[in-house]
């Protein structure tokens, strides 16, 4: 018997930089702003006028190729990648080719069964193209279309690409891969990443080969991707596809694809270019980018701990399913400081992820003192912790008002309470002993009544099945 088909994926992410300004002027960026509004000689591609670029875009281009472990260039180029299209009026795009400014890196990928390390080929700056909108017809799409206007304000802004070696295995494992690099990429503070506003897309290089098999087979690349859920569709059609296709003998070319979520299945969408169909050449109007070495160390400096470590970190003591829940939201930054402070981790982690997301509470906003109050949680009272929950983010929060609620579990101020209880109700207390122990709760309530719900209920149980029994 042949053996099995295995997946092969390599990603290739592009994210919009959050910079002031454009990569090669001085036009400001503004997510949303009115079509051509933002817009000068230089990414309107006037003749004559010259880029410059933007030192900040690089300075982020290179924290996130230290936070991906890549290295970093002392000698950076730009290039001319020449492609015809509308909404690229200089009928280039300004990119890197042969000496991009991150090269080889790796990412750490934890998952339940383990570290996988994912490859990084490399992380370049490019410029995004402008925007072109089709108007009429059903689809959206220019085939079809009435007209299509092109807005310009997008048109130049920074653009940082990172591609993946193609190790990922799975729909699934490629998807948490883009997940975690999304979640590295806004740490990091370059991107918002936000797949919805299209600041960060994604194209996805697909090939199968037979288990144990070497080197891969031509790839299908599936082009701007903006959803979770849809790149996770579109690899397990590409992966029926091409084992079907490679299983019929037909031949696999290497193409660009779409994939239509109605139909789940992927469509050609056009002959793959060569790279020298672009025509790199360097941009003779830039000179290349040589970052000073006291700028690298001064940037290695602000790099946070990434999301794969700090998940590794805290998955001891709260278990990896809720360590990647608190890495996601950003709040195991609040987990740390609480922890700090002397709270419990388990518990923490359920606070943070149950009690704080009931109540609409910030955890960023929590004061620490409220860690007393947790410690305490279990003698509590229910509506007590629910209040100091309610109050924790107030900057003068105190805990003693809130302790001083602890519940009674002291055994001799409640024994007397319970056996007034149980003398006044002699025939529920016959009904318990006749077997019908639901009749339990009837007492529980009496006794916090009595004790205007300040009683400890798991205390105030067993003392009462002590006295029922007895
Ligand atoms: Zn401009
Ligand atoms: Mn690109």
């Amino acid at each position: 018997m042949a053996s099995e088909w295995e997946l092969v994926v390599g990603l290739e992410v592009h994210a919009h930089l959050k910079t002031r300004t454009k990569m090669f002027c001085r036009c400001a960026l503004e997510y949303g702003a009115a079509e051509n509004t933002h817009t000068c000689p230089v990414c309107l591609a006037h003749p004559g006028a010259l880029p410059v670029p933007n030192g900040r875009a690089i300075e982020m281009t290179i924290l996130l190729g230290l936070a991906l472990d890549c290295e970093i260039a002392g000698h950076a180029v730009f290039a001319r990648k020449n492609y015809f299209y509308p909404d690229l009026p200089k009928g280039y795009q300004i990119s890197q080719y042969e000496e991009p400014l991150c090269g080889v890196g790796r990412f750490l990928l934890p998952t339940a069964g383990g570290d996988r390390e994912i490859g990084i080929v490399r992380a370049h700056l490019e410029e995004d193209a402008a925007k072109t909108v089709h108007a009429g017809g059903a689809t959206g799409r220019s085939v079809g279309a009435d007209y299509s206007l092109v807005d310009f304000n997008r048109g130049g802004t920074p653009l940082l690409e990172i591609v993946s070696a193609p190790d990922l295995r799975s729909a699934e494992e490629a998807v948490w891969f883009l997940r975690l690099l999304r979640q590295t990429i806004v740490d990091v503070g370059i991107s918002d990443a936000d797949m919805e506003k299209g600041t960060l897309r994604a194209d996805v290089n697909v090939s199968v080969r037979r288990v144990g098999e070497e080197g891969f087979r031509p790839r299908w690349e599936i082009k701007n991707m903006n959803s979770f859920r849809f790149i996770g569709r579109a690899i397990e059609a590409a992966f029926r596809q091409q084992v079907e296709a490679h299983e019929a003998g037909e031949d696999v070319a290497q193409s660009t694809y779409d994939y239509d979520p109605d139909t789940d299945r992927l469509t050609v969408h056009r002959s793959k270019e060569e790279a020298d169909d672009y025509r790199y050449f360097p941009e003779p109007d830039l000179v290349p980018v040589e970052p000073p070495a006291e700028l690298v160390e001064r940037l290695r400096g602000e790099v946070p701990e990434r999301p794969g470590d700090r998940i590794r970190r805290i998955e001891p003591s709260v278990g990896f399913e809720r360590a990647v829940e608190l890495v996601m939201t950003g709040w195991d930054l609040d987990f740390d400081r609480l922890v700090a402070a002397g709270a419990p981790p388990a518990g923490t982690a359920n606070v943070l992820m149950n009690d704080f997301v009931a109540a609409e509470v910030q955890p960023g906003a929590v004061n620490v003192e409220f860690v007393k109050v947790m410690a305490q949680r279990e003698s509590l009272p229910r509506e007590v912790w629910n209040n100091a929950v309610a109050a924790s983010t107030s900057s003068t929060f105190l805990a003693a008002p809130f302790l001083a609620q602890t519940a009674v579990s002291d055994e001799s101020e409640l024994e007397p309470i319970i056996d007034a209880v149980l003398a006044a109700n002699p025939g529920q207390v016959e009904t318990f002993r006749g077997g019908k122990e639901g009749v339990l709760g009837f007492f529980v309530g009496q006794v916090m009544r009595e004790t205007q719900g300040k009683a400890d209920p798991k205390v105030v149980n067993r003392l009462l099945r002590e006295r029922l029994r007895g």
